[in-house]
């Protein structure tokens, strides 16, 4: 994207004049803002984490009770590239957009937490992170920095101190529910915004792939930035089927400049 095509420019044009009318927007967020930090999205079967292990075998809730080693064993090499991912300019610029007021909510698909290391806050991590892991035994819930950087370098697999019992990370595995007050926080904000930009998400997994319906459905505006179609393409006021780490600076850049 050296040269900006005409279309991109109407569309930035159009996103800035959009934004700069909100007054409660709102991001949803997904694999698309993190790929270009190097995590793959690991719902889908070319990210490479797939290769020798079936998801439904690992990464699901029945799964992990019945063989909680053979999920650590797969989720290492994902962990591993959370630890080394650094947020990247679309982070950064959600970051910015909140702090100069345009954005109040970022509800995240993503368990990396790399929003928050990019600066923003009130994120809703409506799939879990790795911040945080939950005794299976008790349900104490510890802070991951103790236990995933250990699981990652030495493959220790993660016990509760009180009782001994496995931990999970407290992320949402296949066959889970969403964490239940995140998720009516993200229901509210989006029937509450009057703006939802979407960034890197295809809108395909449920039930939040529904979150944009939502605030369509009260009268939002709908800004998508994803390389792929979305469902909502149609109802969307601009749509950038571009990278959502070049496209997001370009509209902050604008969105910020002096008026
Ligand atoms: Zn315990």
């Amino acid at each position: 994207m050296s040269e900006l095509s005409e279309a991109i420019q109407f569309g930035l044009r159009c996103a800035t004049d959009i934004i700069r009318g909100s007054r409660r927007a709102v991001v949803l967020s997904g694999a698309g803002i993190s790929t270009p930090s190097g995590i793959p999205d690991f719902r889908s079967p070319d990210s490479g984490l797939w290769e020798h292990f079936d998801p439904f075998e690992v990464a699901s809730l029945t799964s992990f009770r019945h063989n909680p080693a053979n999920f650590y064993e797969w989720m290492r090499g994902l962990a591993r590239l959370i630890l080394d991912a650094q947020p990247n300019p679309a982070h950064f610029s959600l970051a910015k957009l909140q702090q100069s007021g345009y954005v109040q909510t970022i509800i995240t698909q993503n368990i990396d937490s790399l929003h928050q290391r990019a600066g923003s806050h009130n994120v809703l991590e409506v799939h879990g992170s790795l911040e945080t892991l939950s005794c299976t035994g008790c349900y104490q819930r510890v802070r991951g920095q103790d236990y995933v950087e250990a699981f990652v370098e030495r493959a220790e697999m993660p016990y509760c101190p009180k009782c001994g019992a496995i931990l999970k990370p407290d992320l949402v595995l296949m066959g889970e529910q969403l964490p239940a007050k995140t998720w009516l926080q993200a229901m509210q904000a989006s029937k509450n915004c009057d703006l939802m930009i979407v960034a890197g998400s295809s809108l395909e997994v449920l039930p939040v792939a529904g979150l944009p319906m939502r605030a369509l459905e009260n009268g939002a505006r709908l800004i998508l930035i994803n390389y792929t179609k979305t469902y909502l393409d149609v109802r969307a006021d601009v749509v950038f089927h571009e990278d959502v780490a070049e496209i997001l600076p370009l509209i902050v850049k604008q969105v910020t400049r002096a008026e």
